[in-house]
């Protein structure tokens, strides 16, 4: 067992902020991660899972043993009436492997495609872009409970999916998995016949500008690319983690008091009969967008997006999304929750 001493997690996340790991692992295997559960002297030890690093905030260096996860493999496992179930290592890059399906012929991923980060992270915080969720396209997975060194399996109705959410995310205490289990492989089931999610105004926009009337998955994939391309910083350019708050949810009464002060928000209704308000426009009618502390700061063309304009502490990125925070509740009485892990 390899374990790195004062690794700079700085090419490790998204953020780009400095910061050490004390002590980091790289675990290619479900091997490896049981051969770490079982030795007397990392096994207790607080631990970090580390896929991508593109959903973590790191407010300083990380004394927990950091497990970054380097499991890899692609499979079609097999081919139903009514699907396709591919496997994929939960180190697997996630955009290359929503591109790698599509080349073995097998549909649904599309609209995720160009989400940074790995496949084992994926159904952590489900992830979610331009109508489809990672919860549409679960089949099941494996993980390693990080306590016993058991392996075990969980089915979309056991992982508590929910909105950026799942069992993953939430404590022990409540009888969530979040800390305690290591995901090694993400089964999805891809359902035959494919049908296009479109329905979005970007995509819509795309199909209108192409005249191309019922694209083909491939023709998503490209225009999601495309349309992510155009909106979002390439965390390779500017540090960033993408959306930095969740949407959030308010009652039908709340969502017209707000209307009737502010007729330009901007929301939809929830099958549940919820309204989901946009974040990013709650932001921007605050003011924010463009603006900096210290080094961080809203980028200009999404406010839903925080960014490291340079030398951005982890401290600096949470004392600008507090005061977001706090003048977002001040003007609507909302409280925007972070999407980001804080480390
Ligand atoms: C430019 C940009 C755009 C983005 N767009 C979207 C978007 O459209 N939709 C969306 O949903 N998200 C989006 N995100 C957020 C991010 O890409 C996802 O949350 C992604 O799934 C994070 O993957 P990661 O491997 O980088 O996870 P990390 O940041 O490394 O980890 C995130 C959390 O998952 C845990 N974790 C990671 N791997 C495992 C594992 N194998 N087992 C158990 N726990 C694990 C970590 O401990 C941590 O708590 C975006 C981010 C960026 C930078």
């Amino acid at each position: 067992m390899l374990i790195e001493k004062n690794v700079p997690l700085q090419p490790y996340n998204s953020f780009h902020i400095v910061a050490k790991a004390h002590a980091l692992l790289r675990v290619a295997s479900q091997a490896d991660v049981q051969a770490v559960v079982a030795n007397p002297d990392w096994g207790e030890a607080p631990q970090f899972v580390l896929g991508g690093g593109s959903n973590i905030v790191l407010t300083g260096d990380v004394k927990p043993l950091v497990l970054k996860v380097e499991i890899k493999g692609r499979q079609v496992l097999q081919e139903t009436a009514k699907a396709f179930i591919v496997q994929a290592g939960a180190g697997e890059n996630w955009h290359d492997f929503v591109t790698w399906t599509l080349r073995q012929g097998c549909p649904g991923l599309e609209n995720l495609a160009l989400i940074p980060g790995t496949v084992g992270a994926a159904p952590v915080q489900n992830i979610g872009a331009y109508g489809v969720e990672l919860q549409d396209r679960f089949d099941s997975l494996d993980a390693v409970d990080l306590q016993t060194g058991k392996l075990f399996t969980l089915n979309a109705a056991q992982c508590a999916f929910g909105y950026r959410d799942s069992v993953f995310k939430h404590a022990s205490t409540t009888l969530g998995l979040a800390g305690r289990a290591l995901i090694t492989q993400v089964r999805f089931s891809l359902p035959k016949p494919w049908k296009a999610v479109l329905g979005y105004a970007d995509l819509e926009r795309k199909r209108v500008e192409s005249n191309i009337a019922q694209p083909d998955a491939m023709q998503i994939y490209h225009w999601i690319c495309d349309i992510r391309r155009a909106k979002l910083p390439d965390p390779d350019v500017i540090g960033n983690a993408g959306s930095f708050f969740k949407n959030p949810s308010v009652t039908p009464e709340q969502c017209a008091d707000i209307i009737a002060r502010d007729p330009k928000i901007v929301y939809y209704h929830l099958a549940d009969g919820s309204v989901k308000l946009a974040a990013g426009w709650l932001i921007d009618a605050c003011g924010w967008k463009g603006k900096s502390v210290g080094h961080a700061g809203v980028y200009e063309k999404q406010a839903l997006v925080l960014v490291n304009r340079g030398g951005a502490t982890g401290g600096e990125v949470m004392t600008l999304a507090k005061a977001i925070q706090t003048s977002v509740y001040e003007r609507f009485g909302i409280r925007l929750e972070p999407e980001p892990v804080v480390v």
